[in-house]
């Protein structure tokens, strides 16, 4: 596989975020979303067999726990990344992936939990996502919007209606998106849409969703790569 980073921190942006987890981060993405923050994935990485990325994997993780496989674009990979998946999930780690779910995911297993960001409007991506991937989801998976403005949290609103998102998954996540070039202050101040805002938005229109925010970029500074 073509690895970006290996790389142990918290979980940042679903339903596991706050706990510790291994990054596998794959090189290449086939989307170029606006405020993307993982441009350097885009070219370069270097070439690992699987069998050194479980090992490094285990390395930073020896007994188990919690590994998300990301990207850019993992499932660019997939004849080499399911085989990966099902080892890992057969040595007793609990596996997330993180999708755009442009590409087909049936073949992901079913013990894989997938973490689906569907594109909005203004991520310049719209309509990406492929909504025969619709029937791929489990009820373990979570389907996340990052929004950027109003126009963004309607669409994903009416995508959740429209689509019964709520029911078919464990969690619809609505997350801000983050400046790409944000750094310094580790606060709100850096998100292109203000969480109070979004919180008004959903509460006025009872949306089923929660609320995201990517817990790392408060931690550390928003421009530190590898956390
Ligand atoms: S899909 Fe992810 S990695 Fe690819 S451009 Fe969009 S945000 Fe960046």
């Amino acid at each position: 596989m073509q690895i970006t980073e290996i790389y142990k921190s918290l979980q940042g942006e679903s339903t596991h975020a706050g706990l510790p987890c291994v990054f596998v981060r794959l090189t290449g993405c086939n989307l170029r979303c606006s405020w993307c923050d993982s441009e350097y994935t885009f070219t370069g990485g270097r070439r690992m067999a699987s069998e050194d990325v479980f090992d490094e994997v285990k390395r930073l993780s020896p007994h188990g726990g919690l590994v998300e496989i990301t990207g850019g674009e993992p499932m660019l990979q997939e004849r080499e990344l399911v085989p990966f998946m099902e080892l890992l999930v057969d040595a007793g780690y609990k596996v997330l992936i993180e999708t755009s779910g442009e590409r087909p995911l049936a073949r992901v297993p079913k013990s894989v939990i997938k973490i689906v960001d569907v594109k909005c409007p203004h991520s310049g991506e719209a309509d990406t996502f492929d909504l025969a991937n619709l029937d791929a989801l489990w009820s373990d998976d979570e389907v996340k919007f990052v929004l950027s403005d109003r126009v963004d949290y309607e669409f994903a609103r009416d995508f959740v209606t429209r689509h019964g998102l709520a029911q078919r998954v464990n969690a619809v996540l609505f997350s801000p998106a983050f400046r790409k070039d944000a750094t310094g202050a580790r606060d709100s101040s850096h998100c292109l849409l203000d969480p109070q805002e979004l919180a008004d938005w959903m509460l006025a229109d009872d949306v089923p969703a929660r609320l995201g925010l990517q817990i790392h970029k408060f931690i550390w500074d928003p421009a530190v790569k590898g956390v």
